[in-house]
């Protein structure tokens, strides 16, 4: 089949990432993005977990009800692919898959994998670090000069990183005043070694890896928002919070439901934004960082 448009969702296997997949199947016909046939690609850390969930997605009443994939005569096929965003060579294969398979470009990239780890060390700073700023900082730089102009990157960030009081008031002054990514990876860094040198909180930092991992992906898809216009560039590039959603990493406790946390960050990937680039997203509105 010719595919007239690719997306790629990350830690798609279950939680808000899978729904991603869902309701992009279920929404692209009816969206401002419709432009023929629609191959996504569910990516997963783990092929067996992966795998598993095509094969639900392939028996799921909703996409069959609404004929959304291709095998029930609609628009959409999903698709696996491996893809562990902690490890760069996994995301520089994927990259070089996409770009042999897709010469001509692909056209959505949700970056959805990540992680909240119990505890507070260094090592829980690493490992946080590593996969939800680090991988994800990666997978934004490796896959977006792959997308077509008119594209849509969408990070999946968190209120958890929002520059509240959690901050000293100098480092929320300095997230703010963050203009490129090295401005923001630099902070990143500075927590990394208050953590090991014990003084995070003397330094103004909470004792929280994943508030800061997430204020880093805010902070960054921001940045390279920013390089793109500055650059002419037309890709969409956004971030955005699902809200407070009933998932594994919740342990079940959140107040939504996978679907309703997919909405905004679908909506940023199908639908007319009036071209709006580098803000933060809630409830399908802007909110501030
Ligand atoms: P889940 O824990 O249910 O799912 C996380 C997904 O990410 C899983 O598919 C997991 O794969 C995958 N993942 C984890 N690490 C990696 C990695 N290194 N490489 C690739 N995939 C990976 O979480 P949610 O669905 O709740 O979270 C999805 C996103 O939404 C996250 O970025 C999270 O921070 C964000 N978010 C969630 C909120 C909520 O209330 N649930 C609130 C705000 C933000 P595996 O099954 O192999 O572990």
């Amino acid at each position: 089949m010719a595919f007239k448009r690719v997306a790629a969702v990350t830690g798609a296997n279950k939680g808000i990432g899978l729904a991603i997949v869902r309701n992009l199947a279920l929404e692209y016909p009816s969206s401002a993005f419709n432009n023929g046939p629609l191959l996504i690609y569910l990516t997963a850390r783990d092929q067996g977990r992966g795998e598993e969930a095509i094969k639900n997605l392939q028996n799921d009443t909703q996409l069959k009800k609404a004929k959304a994939l291709a095998a029930d005569g609609g628009l959409a096929t999903i698709k696996y692919h491996g893809l562990d965003i902690s490890k760069p060579k996994s995301i520089t294969d994927f990259a070089s898959f996409l770009k042999k398979e897709h010469p001509d470009g692909i056209d959505i990239v949700v970056n959805n994998a990540g992680i909240a780890m119990t505890g507070f060390d260094i090592n829980v700073v690493k490992e946080t670090l590593q996969c939800n700023y680090y991988g994800t900082l990666q997978a934004t730089t490796s896959l977006l000069p792959l997308i077509r102009q008119g594209g849509r990157l969408v990070n999946v960030s968190s209120t958890a990183g929002s520059l509240s009081s959690k901050y000293s008031p100098a480092l929320r002054s300095a997230f703010a005043a963050t203009k490129t990514v090295s401005d923001v990876t630099s902070l990143m860094e500075k927590f990394t070694s208050a953590v090991e040198a014990g003084q995070e909180n003397e330094q103004g930092w909470p004792s929280a890896a994943y508030s800061v991992s997430k204020s880093g992906v805010t902070g960054m898809t921001r940045a390279i928002a920013l390089e793109e216009r500055r650059n002419g560039g037309g890709r969409l590039i956004n971030s955005c919070c699902p809200g407070y959603v009933k998932t594994d990493m919740t342990k079940g406790r959140g107040m939504r439901s996978v679907d309703e946390g997919a909405k905004t960050p679908v909506m940023l990937a199908l639908e007319d934004i009036g071209g709006v680039v580098g803000e933060f997203w809630q409830n399908e509105k802007i909110i501030e960082w």
